[in-house]
């Protein structure tokens, strides 16, 4: 059962102003309120809210089992399918309810992309890319070739696969797979993209494009990115969640969180005393 309210969402709260990268005067995309989700009699998120400002890159920190991936899968209304699943507070998009709206225009406007790539193993590249906007009705060969290729180039794999679009989806390395997934995410227009630790898979190199690729992609899109690397938080976003337990501990500007953090918490776990 979801019991989600159609509360208005309220302004950006984070006052510090640490780094030139956090402009406060940014329009909120997501904001949650009171966000509490249990399983069965496991309560995994503890009255949970703060705002994501548009076009920002915002981590979610903490220890496994904090509730991090269930937090951003809130975010896409993934739990409702899952059986004893109860989410309460009041999640919004652009100020409108997310579990008041259809589920299929959610998942198009929150694109997600999972910690281990899943290209749809018949598909070829091209296909792969292609899939969400054939779900919506796109038919046109030309238009859903544009489309594929300025997808790929945006996620930064057209130069690699070019000459071999029609070339199984799972033929590419770990690292282009999760690029493929991004093209995929992209080709449908999302104006916010949930990534649940993206690059953990990957190796070194792969892990640098994935990043540079959040780097590029937030002037147009909000991202939400679940990382269990603090190097990888602290490098690629403008303001960072710490999550403890179900609760959010502290929210600020990524610098400051790296830096100078306001509770004892925070500190213990970004300086690697637990975790
Ligand atoms: P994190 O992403 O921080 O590692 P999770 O959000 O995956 O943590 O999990 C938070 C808590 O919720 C854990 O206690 C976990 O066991 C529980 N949980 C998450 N998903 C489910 C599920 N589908 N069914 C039951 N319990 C779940």
């Amino acid at each position: 059962m979801v019991e989600f309210s159609t509360k208005k969402e309220s302004s950006f709260s984070i006052l510090s102003d640490m780094t030139p990268a956090a402009d406060h005067t940014k329009k909120i995309k997501i904001n949650a309120e009171g966000i509490n989700c249990y399983f069965g009699k496991v309560q995994a998120l503890k009255n949970i809210s703060f705002a994501m400002p548009e076009h920002s890159v915002i981590a979610i920190i903490g220890p496994s089992g904090c509730g991090k991936s269930t937090f951003l899968r809130s975010i896409n209304r993934m739990h409702e399918l899952v059986p004893e699943s109860k989410i309460t507070g009041s999640l919004t998009l652009d100020g409108s309810d997310i579990y008041a709206m259809d589920a299929v225009v959610v998942r198009k406007r929150i694109g997600m992309v999972f910690q281990k790539p899943n290209p749809f193993p018949t598909m070829s590249i091209f296909d792969n890319v292609a899939a969400g906007l054939r779900m919506n009705g796109v038919r046109d060969k030309k238009q859903l070739t544009e489309i594929v290729e300025k997808s790929l180039k945006q996620a930064a794999l057209w130069n690699e696969v070019k000459d071999s679009l029609s070339k199984s989806g799972v033929s590419l390395s770990g690292g282009q797979q999760q690029r493929l997934c991004i093209a995929r995410t992209l080709a449908v227009s999302p104006e916010v993209i949930l990534m649940d630790e993206p690059a953990s898979a990957l190796d070194p190199i792969s892990t640098a494009k994935i990043e540079e690729l959040i780097y590029e992609l937030k002037k147009e899109y909000t991202i939400a990115i679940v990382t269990h690397n603090m190097q990888q938080a602290a490098r690629v976003s403008d303001y960072t969640a710490f999550f403890y337990m179900g609760e959010l501990i502290e929210y600020d500007v990524t610098k400051k969180i790296f830096t100078v953090p306001a509770k004892k918490q925070t500190e213990d776990y970004i300086t690697g005393r637990f975790g």
